[in-house]
């Protein structure tokens, strides 16, 4: 099966950000066979459909490096509250209710919802992986999925096996869309002996760790209470990150802090929104981009964000490091635009896949509707998508080579059974927790 996306300007994010005005696309199988203009295509060159570009712009899929896609059942829950009393009195009470099977639907919907907004890839950590992976192999979505981890306690070393089952069961599944990591969830979640076990089975399966880090004040603080370190100093002395390690947050680092990231390639996933609404703070994205650290773009989940678009987090990452150092130059439009594509697929070491049109890389193809007023007159795309763009501009995606949305209409989620799934999960969990409200009306 060929396709044919004809009539296109095409932006490729490639090494030298080529933009191919009124050019072409043909992908062919999962793959992208050729990009560019029409003159060079051969004229006899057969496809089975094609696809008009007109007032459209074509550009790699975003990439959502730092998400908890079963959280959609939490969006507006607990907002206005710091981190750790929003995790401890709000969040945590309620994830004790949610079942295996709930995350099917959960992480269903927040896939739907990144289709929307042109995410072809995402980078989750959560518990009950089985149903997140079941809905990326349904959805036809690419996802990069790690089981939660903390520890030690009585159930850890169960964690540490479904890491494993998860990866004997997914790992490059689903036509190769989906990867496993191992995800122990912070510093002060996993104590050292255990993030030493982590990265013990991360070496065996030769997989990569995605952990939250230096997210908050307190956070650091705590730690240099416990051990006299930061937590990057931390997982630097334990040896942790002389593997791939894709960074949540990184807020409060120290110039040594950074240093260490430089050094060790660590990759971060900047997550503005989600640091701004749960008050922890502004990374020194500058400080690390002039060190030439890998950054990428995170929503983290629906319950601290409350959006999972990538276009949204895109035009904040280039916005407000703008203000808070008073340097309009800091975070240009086509930084904020790497950092969502080409960024997003080095941190998961997938440059070679996705996060760029390149021929021979797989199909993960977005296509935004321009004929928008706020698109007028077409001048730099880069600027227009970032400060000008909304998630729903996008209209057409593809995931290796699979049409996953056309013309704004998804094609592999029907939404309607998703919102009465969710719905139902909502209701049992919401109405065992608010018993008092229920009395009181009574
Ligand atoms: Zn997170």
């Amino acid at each position: 099966m060929k396709t044919l996306i004809d009539n296109i300007d095409i932006m490729t994010m490639d090494e030298n950000h080529t933009f191919y005005k009124n050019g072409c696309i043909l992908i062919e199988g999962d793959s992208i066979v050729y990009l560019g203009d029409k003159s060079g295509l051969g004229s006899g060159t057969e496809y089975q459909s094609r696809i008009d570009g007109k007032r459209k712009l074509a550009l790699p899929g975003f990439i959502n490096t730092h998400t908890h896609t079963a959280m959609t059942l939490f969006r507006g829950q607990g907002s206005d509250m710091p981190l750790m009393s929003w995790l401890q009195e709000k969040i945590w009470p309620l994830e004790d209710k949610l079942k295996e099977t709930d995350t099917y639907w959960l992480s269903l919907l927040a896939i739907a919802e990144m289709i929307r907004g042109g995410v072809t890839t995402f980078s989750d950590m959560y518990m009950f992986m089985e149903g997140t992976a079941q809905a990326v192999r349904d959805s036809g979505v690419r996802g990069i999925l790690a089981r939660g981890l903390q520890g030690p306690d009585d159930n850890s070393q169960k964690r540490l096996q479904e890491t494993r089952e998860l990866w004997q069961d997914w790992q490059d599944k689903a036509e190769g869309r989906i990867q496993v990591m191992a995800g122990p969830h912070a510093i002060y979640t996993c104590q050292p002996s255990y993030l030493l076990e982590i990265a013990e089975l991360a070496d065996e399966l030769d997989i990569g760790i995605h952990i939250h880090l230096s997210e908050t004040r307190q956070e650091v603080e705590d730690c240099y209470r416990e051990y006299n370190k930061s937590p990057v100093r931390l997982l630097y002395d334990l040896g942790i990150l002389d593997r791939h390690v894709l960074a949540a947050h990184c807020v409060h680092l120290s110039p040594e802090d950074i240093d260490i990231l430089a050094e060790k390639e660590v990759a971060i996933s900047h997550c503005p929104i989600s640091n701004l609404k749960l008050g922890s703070g502004i990374a020194s994205v500058g400080a690390m981009l002039e060190k030439g650290i890998t950054l990428s773009l995170g929503t983290d989940g629906a319950a601290s964000n409350n959006n999972l678009s990538i276009m949204k987090e895109m035009s904040m990452a280039a916005l407000i490091h703008k203000g808070v150092k008073e340097d309009p130059t800091l975070i240009s439009a086509s930084k904020a635009l790497e950092m969502a594509t080409i960024g997003g697929a080095s941190a998961l070491k997938m440059e070679d896949k996705t996060g760029s049109l390149t021929a021979g890389k797989k199909a993960d193809i977005v296509l935004i509707d321009t004929g928008s007023p706020h698109y007028h007159p077409a001048g730099d795309w880069a600027s227009h998508l970032v400060y000008s763009g909304y998630a729903h501009d996008v209209d057409t995606v593809w995931v290796n080579g699979q049409k996953l949305m056309e013309k704004k209409q998804l094609l592999t989620i029907d939404l309607e059974s998703v919102y009465s799934q969710v719905d139902a999960i909502y209701r049992r969990i919401m109405e065992r927790e608010q018993p008092k409200e229920d009395n009181k009306k009574q």
